[in-house]
């Protein structure tokens, strides 16, 4: 069996103004990987205590595990200091420090000088990609030893355990055979869900570990055994009763999106889909033709942003819009219905919105009403994401909202 050790970095764990929740997420990473976990140590952002940790640790085990320290303050010094702890050369990346710019202009910002030294990668080193914050993480092999260091800020660390560590822990130094499934949810918080399944959460194998992304949860089910059929058998019992208690918030096991549930059951049924977008404008309609054999259940979408549009487009009655504005239960729905009568599809799926920042005088940001029209009639529900001054994730959230809602319309009606 591997074995490893964590040392959790940053002197505010140690003066105790906050509590050392990675160790505990990372422990249960590791004894679901089958890798034994010996020690646990926390360390200020200090360099020399930092460096004799990393080489006592080293003494001991296989696989050393940071958090903490990766940030663009002088204090952060993880990466300097294992780089130095184990002959490895920073190098900068331009590619990563693309990246690291991109995370900033995308939120209307400059990114600060301090932060390009994020962009340094140990040479050699396999780098984890940090696809919620800046500073990503590495691998760093040396001598049959591995040191891996991981961002402190919880969400980043364990977004990047799920997308990358795991898989690369998996594939080199666990042992047996692991599986895990990934029961993806919609229209449930991640509290919510983790709370319906709390004591399934104390399992050690399987093991049941929650996470959210996008305004989705998930629960990733991970079993080890010495062989396939055996680990198969200890998750099956596990997802029958998630599925019973979770129920139809689960969109999809194992899927990759939203949208891929949705084309897999328009194509099962037979049905085309159109879709008339407002605050979206486009998004829903990208996201299922991101998904291969799209075309046989994508019919059409328009982007009417105008009442002049909504009305010349999909026969929007100008007194609907009049009496009730464009964001309105009654325009979504005679958006739906236009766009589904127009179009000579099965289903119409229509948003309208307000996507921020900012409210519109009348409404809030992230509210929208999203309508529903089939052959069985039609219906609008009205939505709100909840969050300020997030266009983009307004954005992504409603669309997802429709197409869950499509997905329930499909499962009740055909
Ligand atoms: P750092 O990457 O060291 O700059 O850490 C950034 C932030 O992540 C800290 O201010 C903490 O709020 C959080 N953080 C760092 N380490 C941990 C940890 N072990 N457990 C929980 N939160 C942490
Ligand atoms: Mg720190």
């Amino acid at each position: 069996m591997h074995t490893c050790e964590l040392i959790s970095v940053g002197t505010e764990l140690l003066l105790g103004d906050i509590l050392n929740t990675n160790a505990q997420y990372l422990s249960r990473e590791m004894a679901s990987l089958g890798i034994g976990l010996l020690h646990q140590s926390t360390v200020g952002d200090n360099p020399g205590r930092l460096s004799s940790e990393i080489r006592s640790s080293l003494s001991r085990c296989d696989i050393i595990i940071t958090t903490g320290g990766l940030g663009p303050t002088p204090d952060d010094i993880t990466k300097e200091t294992v780089c130095e702890a184990l002959g490895f050369r920073l190098c900068r990346d331009s590619a990563i420090l693309a990246d690291i710019e991109s995370h900033f202009t995308r939120r209307g910002k400059v990114m600060p000088a301090e932060n390009a030294k994020q962009a340094d990668i140990p040479e050699g080193a396999a780098v984890f990609k940090n696809s919620c914050g800046t500073a990503p993480g590495a691998a760093l092999e040396k001598d049959g030893k591995c040191v891996i260091i991981l961002p402190g800020p919880p969400r980043e660390m364990k977004m990047m355990f799920n997308e990358s560590v795991r898989p690369f822990l998996i594939s080199k130094y666990s042992d047996g055979v692991i599986i895990s499934r990934n029961v993806r949810t919609f229209g449930i918080g991640e509290s919510d869900m983790a709370h319906r399944v709390s004591d399934l959460l104390k399992s050690v194998n399987p093991s049941v570990a929650p996470y959210a992304k996008d305004g989705e949860a998930f629960l990733r089910v991970t079993a080890s055994a010495e062989s396939r059929a055996k680990a198969e058998a200890l998750l099956l019992p596990v997802i029958a009763d998630i599925k019973s208690r979770l129920s139809d918030f689960i969109y999809g096991i194992d899927y990759e999106s939203l949208q891929e549930a949705v084309v897999k059951l328009l194509s099962e049924k037979g049905l085309r889909a159109a879709f008339a977008e407002s605050c979206t404008a486009g998004y829903i309609s990208k996201r299922i033709t991101e998904v291969p054999g799209s075309s046989s259940v994508f019919e059409c979408g328009a982007v009417t942003y105008s009442n002049a549009m909504k009305t010349k487009m999909l026969n929007v009655s100008p007194k609907t819009l009049e009496r009730f504005g464009s964001v309105s239960e009654q325009t979504a729905v005679e958006m739906a219905r236009g766009v589904m009568e127009i179009s000579g599809a099965d289903i119409g799926v229509s948003v309208t919105g307000v996507a921020g920042p900012g409210d519109d005088g009348e409404f809030p940001e992230g509210l929208s009403f999203i309508g529903i029209c089939g052959a069985q009639g039609s219906f609008a529900e009205r939505f709100e994401t909840g969050r300020k001054n997030a266009r983009e994730y307004n954005r992504y959230v409603t669309a997802s909202k429709a197409l869950d809602m499509l997905r329930r319309f499909i499962i009740k009606n055909y």
